[in-house]
């Protein structure tokens, strides 16, 4: 079944970080300080110079030469949407709660979805995707082929893949994801696979010229070694921080080689497993990274990256409606 294009609201309220320009306050400390300032129960005052709001009646346009992604709130876990400026659509991990993902992609206006990756068999990577499967007629399902998970979440998710009838796709370093005009390289997990769950993540490298992006699931220190000493790590844009900002991935060795600018961190308030770690905030912090949370509100605190390929990319963040 596919769904309608939402049509309901979606605010966008946000400090508004270009690249090579900082967000307010400078240090990226205080980008989630400042952030975390703002009300997101009150609708964004247009007034207000430092934010940008605006509603969108429709689906927001994505530039025709570029790609947009959100990276949605759903509390501990990963859901990333890569959408093209040529109307493809990538869904990367869903989160742990399908009812979750549901509400965010029907108030996103998502009317289709070509191609799933599972990074790896975690439930708050795959638990969420379920319900895209439900939703929508996803044309290819990418994993790891990785067979360690003995879970009902996974079990769960395989079948749901097996009854929608989608492609399957394994995918190892090397390998590219093609939807039209885009393509992602995988850099990650090696052939053959480590049999740690994390380590085995699938992480995808991709982007234009001023925005290059790097998505590393769970990966951890020892799959960043890995892929440095494979050579596949180059210096990008953005990073989406591995494992919810966890003090086994991000080393200073891994952050020097990749040099982001920007860092996005998809984790739950109040989090169970103290993500993020403080060592790696500050890890980040000292290689002048600016850091963006989904953790700031008790909202939706989505937040969106949107690039033409040609201008600075824009990050910001996207407040929906509970
Ligand atoms: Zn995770």
């Amino acid at each position: 079944m596919t769904l309608p294009p939402a049509r309901a609201s979606w605010f966008l309220a946000a400090c508004v970080v270009v690249a090579g320009c900082a967000p307010s306050g400078a240090a990226p400390a205080d980008a989630k300080a400042s952030a975390a300032s703002v009300d997101a129960s009150a609708t964004p005052d247009a007034s207000d110079s430092s934010y940008v709001a605006r509603r969108i009646e429709a689906e927001p346009a994505v530039p025709v030469n570029g790609f947009r992604i959100v990276f949605f709130d759903v509390g501990q876990g990963d859901a990333i949407l890569v959408q093209t400026g040529t109307g493809e659509t990538l869904l990367v991990d869903g989160g742990k709660s399908d009812s979750l993902l549901h509400d965010r992609l029907q108030r996103l206006g998502v009317d289709h979805i070509d191609a799933i990756v599972a990074t790896h068999g975690d439930a708050d990577h795959i638990g969420g995707l379920l319900a895209a499967l439900e939703d929508y007629d996803v044309g290819t399902v990418y994993w790891n082929g990785s067979t360690d998970k003995d879970t009902s979440i996974f079990k769960a998710f395989f079948a749901a893949v097996v009854a929608e009838g989608s492609t399957v796709g394994v995918l190892k370093r090397g390998d590219r994801i093609e939807l039209g005009e885009f393509h992602a390289v995988v850099v990650n997990p090696r052939n053959p696979l480590t049999g740690d769950s994390n380590g085995d993540s699938v992480v995808l490298s991709f982007g234009c010229l001023g925005t290059k992006v790097l998505l590393t699931g769970d990966a951890e220190f020892g799959a960043e070694t890995d892929m440095a000493t494979a050579g596949v790590l180059e210096d990008i844009d953005v990073l989406k921080v591995a494992h919810h900002g966890a003090n086994s991935a991000t080393s200073d060795a891994f952050l020097a080689t990749i040099k982001p600018e920007v860092g996005i961190l998809s984790v739950g308030q109040k989090n169970a497993y103290g993500h993020p770690a403080a060592a790696t905030v500050d890890r980040l912090n000292h290689a002048g990274v600016a850091l963006w949370t989904t953790d700031v509100t008790d909202q939706d605190d989505s937040i969106e990256l949107v690039t033409d390929c040609g201008s600075p990319y824009v990050v910001r963040r996207v407040y929906g409606v509970r």
